[in-house]
């Protein structure tokens, strides 16, 4: 069994471990491991024992992990094993509090809701039954907010929540700036639904219309320019909000005679129709290298078991609602993804900056994609195809038993638990302050790859350390080559260029979306936010997150600083 880090256990303690009713422990990591592994074979017809030793391999080599909820609730009565959700919301109070009551179960299950609170009528907007006003979008989701403070996932974690508004709703205003406050929403991530329209109507400087969904009037005519003012001055303030691509989207949708994709989950990785869910695994790069090289073999042989590990999920996975589990079974969506991709180019000596780095992204999530579909068309041979995804004319191959394979999450936790870098992103800092995961308690890290290299070049000494501790960097540190430095620059030091550039190469691949966010400097300005969020259409990415350093008080990660 791989080792786990000091880290890694606590949180698997903390958070995964199967407890009794006192609260005691009762499994090690290894019977966790155990445990995912046989249940997730438990579908297959032959060969049960083959597949639960493999998935249990590939579990405690930590070479792949499924998202958290399949690790905390495989095997449960009940275990509710998907991380994401889309939900609808109509505009009634009915269908308002009945998602509300949905979400809650979702949340309660250790999964994350997205919803677009578009079709609700605007703020002080008549309702004919009472003859009183509308509370509006905004209101609705501070009551779905309050909701999910108070729901915690089996005492451990509090739900989260993507809230879209479209950027023709009237309270579009209020919406882009209802993050201001930094106590308010806390439990959402917020993102602006734009459509291609919009962007071409910024470009013009033409003006735009909000209009009322329910009545379809027209209820305000301003300047895009002013709307797309607001969102880049707010998100360079406060991180929110983001943006999704509603029209990029839905040129990708693999199942549009099933209706238009208006909301992703939380994290943006995945566009969903109502009431679909979705499982995600992360294959960890940083263990597929062998010898300074790629291992493909050992690649490939991962992702063909963990694309069949994440198809079966869907099998033997507790559907909350009626309606979840229909959509889900018939589109049979999953999302493979990666973590580790800034350790995987520390050890192949590839900068993140640079364009070797992006080739090497796009020949790898290539090959990813590949070896899934091709995974997925050999299932849907041997088990058959999702019943309602036609793809043949979508993909232009034999079918496929999923409407889609990949996703790029962040990995929030598992990273720690595999002890890697999260996602796709770089090294935050090499040396860091990690708060939050384990209920505000504070850890000083290293990053261990950074350490082994010091050692080996007999840096590891009392002055380098405390530079780290301090600056979280080596980039002002004399005594360190050129080349070493620039292998090991962190988030911050990356111009936001490179983020752009590593977003769009893995979305190249991804049939669902990667979520990334794009760390930057105090000094970042607000120009600078423009030019991303504008690249990002560019690009054709589904979605765009950025975070300016210190621009919010708690933030995960911090870089140490013992001033
Ligand atoms: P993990 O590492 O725990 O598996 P990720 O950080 O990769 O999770 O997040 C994947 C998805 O899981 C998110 O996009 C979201 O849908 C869901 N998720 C993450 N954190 C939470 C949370 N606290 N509550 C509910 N869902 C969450």
């Amino acid at each position: 069994m791989s080792v786990l880090t000091t880290n890694a256990k606590e949180i698997l303690r903390d958070r995964y471990l199967l407890k009794d009713n006192d609260g005691k422990i009762v499994e090690t990591p290894h019977q966790l491991f155990k445990r995912v592994a046989n249940f997730v074979a438990s579908i297959e017809k032959d060969n049960k024992t083959y597949w639960a030793n493999n998935f249990y391999q590939l579990l405690k080599n930590l070479d792949f992990l499924p998202n958290s909820p399949t690790l905390m609730n495989a095997g449960l009565p009940k275990g509710q094993l998907s991380a994401c959700f889309v939900l609808p919301i109509h505009d009634s109070l009915n269908s308002i509090f009945t998602t509300l009551k949905n979400a809650a179960l979702i949340h309660q299950s250790g999964g994350g809701t997205g919803f677009n609170f578009s079709n609700l009528r605007p703020k002080d907007d008549y309702i004919a039954s009472s003859g009183g006003c509308s509370s509006g979008p905004i209101a609705f989701m501070k009551i779905y907010d309050a909701a999910t403070e108070n729901v915690k996932q089996g005492g451990k974690r509090r739900g989260a929540n993507m809230g879209i508004l479209n950027i023709d709703h009237p309270d579009i205003e209020s919406f882009i700036i209802s993050k201001s406050n930094e106590k308010e929403l806390q439990n959402f991530n917020i993102s602006v639904g734009v459509s291609d329209r919009f962007m071409d109507a910024v470009r013009d400087n033409n003006n735009w219309k909000l209009i009322n969904p329910k009545t379809k009037k027209v209820e305000k005519e301003l300047k895009a320019t002013k709307l797309w003012q607001l969102i880049v001055k707010e998100a360079w303030k406060t991180g929110d909000p983001g943006i999704v691509f509603l029209d990029t989207i839905n040129k990708h949708n693999p199942t549009p005679y099933l209706g238009k994709i208006v909301s992703t989950n939380p994290c943006g990785e995945l566009p969903l129709l109502a009431y679909e869910s979705c499982n995600l695994g992360s294959v960890n790069l940083s263990n597929m290298i062998t010898e300074k090289k790629i291992d493909w073999n050992k690649l490939n042989d991962i992702i063909t078991t963990a694309i069949r590990f994440l198809d079966n999920i869907i099998d033997v996975n507790y559907y909350l609602l009626p309606e979840i589990k229909s959509i889900t079974k018939k589109n049979r969506k999953i999302g493979l993804g990666v973590m580790g991709w800034a350790e995987m180019l520390i050890k192949l000596e590839i900068p993140y900056a640079s364009l070797k780095a992006v080739d090497l992204a796009e020949k790898l999530m290539k090959f990813i994609q590949e070896k899934s579909y091709e995974t997925s068309v050999q299932l849907a041979k041997e088990k058959g195809l999702s019943p309602l995804f036609i793809n043949s004319a979508y993909f232009n191959k034999s079918p496929l038993r999923n409407a889609t394979c990949n996703s790029i999450a962040p990995t929030g936790t598992i990273s720690v638990i595999a002890n890697t870098t999260y996602s796709i992103e770089p090294l935050f800092a090499l040396a860091y302050k990690r708060t939050g995961i384990l209920g505000g308690k504070t850890q000083i890290e290293v990053n261990s790859l950074f350490k082994e290299k010091m050692k080996k070049s007999g840096l590891w000494y009392k002055a380098l350390k405390q530079h780290i501790f301090k600056n979280g960097s080596i980039k002002d540190f004399k005594n360190v080559s050129t080349d070493i430095k620039k292998i090991f620059k962190t988030s911050l030091e990356i111009p936001f260029k490179y983020h752009l550039l590593h977003q769009k190469a893995f979305q190249k691949y991804t049939d669902n979306a990667v979520s990334k966010t794009i760390n930057l400097p105090k000094n970042t300005t607000i120009k600078d936010i423009t030019e991303i969020y504008w690249t990002a259409w560019e690009y054709g990415l589904k979605g765009i997150t950025v975070y300016r350093y210190g621009s919010r008080n708690e933030q995960i990660l911090q870089k140490c600083n013992f001033d």
